[in-house]
């Protein structure tokens, strides 16, 4: 499966990037630019530029820098699919995914083979208890048909021998459906109801189990496999999407039977965690589709952990516009036994009496003696940490006020910046890399003069470079210019594999320089110049270096990389090669 590159065109065309930053960042308009602190690295000052007319951010300091899309993949941490789908859904758009001829059956193609063999197992021949289950459940035909509820019968080679010859022992492997044994293969699902597990896009990628009879584990998942990632996924997501264009909201439930149960009675938006508490990926999962959610989780010990566990996780990416809220039930119910024993209307009265998400953090606090300075001290210590988990500046002014009053002390709230991997990655490899300032803004300015003039990368001038590999980003660029001269500067960065190579062309668009064509090209001419004089200075630099025997490892590889790249290679650099590819000295 794959996106058409006419659809992601399609979306960042009604995509702002404005938007898209400035509902997870407060933005200030200055000059040509929007600006806003960083979230990708420590910042005090507005350093990020967010560009309106290019659709671009870019950030002075760290460097990071992209399209809409790369915006949303590194602030909510997010795979393209996912980013994609996250764009797409809040423009109103449907992602058309289409099947790539050339492309091998899917990796997760034995689940759905086997979620039919399941399907085709429940009938009153072949699994009576398990429809007699089903119907004390009150779970109908039409119900069981559309979660394709099906039955592993209790066989250790049921499924296995239904693919017969026809997988190969790694597809059996890899499909997370079996366990094995000596070099063995047996149904890891016997005896039990399947509920099959679906991704976003409709793709069966896992399956729960509900064992009949007595035995352990009530409940068995699919274990993770390449396909399936449990705290990514949840149970039901796919079939809400499938059938609602607008999702009003999503209630967050504990198991497959609180969603199915939920749907039997009528409430068609439930989706559940499979086996984990509710994860930061699963919330920005579902703030895609809907600003309106709902955890509604078991009267239990354990409910009310994994309750405070969404108060955590959900807290980094919380927005002004979304709408959290929390629905508590008696001791010893569920979603699915308040609504078989209550009905409809009594658990829409608990959703319309739920408890907002600050009501219910600090309704914490509260807890705490807040008569007593020592309680105060207390409450502060607990609060301060999770408040600190905001990165959303306004929600976090908020909150800090309302635990200030609180706790009577003025909590001076320290900046959290969202861990940034990435971050240290670009920085190495900047510094790890050979190119000075010079390079650098030669590079930057190459692109300015192409962004400003596209024709000019039909000029012959940028040939001299082609002998040096470390252009090919270079020239990769210039195609795509000479195929489509008006393609968007966001277009042309989804095509730029380095960070590095990013980073500098996101610095020319964000700096826009206005220059007129003749100009453009005296500097394009300049830069190359500059480019190859530099290679030819740092030659000399390091064959200086060698002669005096302070050459690295590093550099003395470098210096081979340089010569070898030479049009012209004399009997001189011949000889140097030889000597720096021996070992003596
Ligand atoms: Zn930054």
């Amino acid at each position: 499966m794959s996106i058409p590159t006419s659809f992601i065109d399609q979306l960042l065309d009604q995509t702002d990037i404005v938007d898209v930053v400035g509902r997870r960042i407060p933005l200030n308009k200055k000059g040509s630019n929007f600006w806003c602190q960083c979230p990708f690295h420590d910042d005090s000052n507005p350093s990020m530029a967010v560009n309106q007319d290019k659709q671009f951010f870019y950030c002075f300091v760290c460097q990071e820098s992209g399209n809409a899309i790369h915006f949303i993949r590194r602030y909510e941490n997010l795979d393209f699919v996912d980013a994609i789908e996250t764009l797409a859904s809040s423009a109103g758009m449907t992602v058309p995914y289409e099947t790539n001829k050339h492309e091998k059956s899917k990796p997760s193609g034995l689940v759905e083979k086997a979620v039919n063999f399941y399907k085709g197992n429940l009938n009153e021949k072949i699994a009576p208890q398990a429809i007699k289950y089903l119907k004390d459940r009150k779970i109908s035909g039409v119900t069981a048909k559309k979660f394709n509820i099906g039955y592993a019968q209790d066989k250790w080679d049921g499924l296995l021998n239904h693919f017969g010859s026809a997988a190969s022992s790694k597809e059996l492997s890899n499909s997370g459906l079996f366990s094995q044994k000596d070099d063995r293969f047996y149904d890891r699902f016997r005896g039990r109801i399947i509920f099959p597990i679906r991704n976003i896009k409709g793709d069966f990628i896992a399956m729960g189990g509900r064992i009949i009879d007595e035995g352990e584990p009530k409940y068995l998942n699919s274990p993770e496999t390449s396909f399936f990632n449990k705290s990514n996924e949840l149970f039901g997501l796919f079939e809400v999407k499938d059938s609602q264009k607008n999702i009003d909201s999503l209630i967050v439930v504990e198991g497959y039977m609180d969603v199915i149960g939920l749907y039997e009675h009528g409430i068609k938006n439930a989706v559940a965690t499979l086996g984990t508490a509710v994860t930061p990926n699963h919330i920005s999962k579902i703030m895609r589709y809907t600003n309106k959610i709902f955890f509604a989780f078991d009267g239990d010990l354990a409910g009310g952990k994994a309750a405070w566990k969404a108060v955590e996780n959900t807290f980094p990416i919380i927005r002004e516009d979304i709408n959290i809220h929390f629905v508590f039930f008696e001791q010893g119910h569920d979603p699915d036994s308040y609504i078989a024993e209550h009905g409809l209307k009594a658990f829409q009265k608990l959703l319309d009496e739920s408890i907002s998400l600050s009501s219910y953090f600090l309704s914490k606090i509260k807890e705490f003696n807040l008569e007593t300075l020592e309680g105060r001290a207390q409450a502060a210590a607990f609060a301060i940490p999770i408040v600190n988990k905001i990165n959303n500046s306004v929600i976090k002014e908020v909150y800090a006020h309302e635990v200030s009053n609180l706790c009577g002390m003025d909590i001076k709230i320290m900046d959290a910046p969202p861990s940034s991997p990435k971050r240290q990655e670009t920085n190495n490899a900047i510094k790890a890399s050979s190119n000075t300032p010079i390079r650098v803004k030669a590079v930057i300015n190459i692109f300015s003069s192409i962004l400003a003039f596209p024709s000019i990368a039909k000029e012959k001038l940028f040939d001299e470079l082609k002998v040096d590999p470390n252009f090919n980003f270079l020239f990769l660029i210039l195609d795509l210019y000479k195929q489509t001269p008006d393609i968007k500067p966001s277009r042309v960065i989804e095509n730029i594999e380095s960070d590095q190579i990013k980073g500098y062309f996101s610095e020319a668009v964000v700096a826009g320089l206005e220059l007129s064509e003749k100009n453009a090209l005296k500097l394009a001419n300049d830069c190359v110049k500059i480019l190859i004089k530099n290679q030819k200075d740092r030659e000399q630099i390091l064959k200086d270096k060698y002669n005096v025997g302070s050459i690295s490892a590093i550099e003395r590889r470098d210096l081979q990389q340089i010569i070898l790249k030479k049009q012209e290679i004399t009997d001189n650099d011949r000889d140097l090669l030889r000597k720096l590819s021996s070992k003596q000295d």
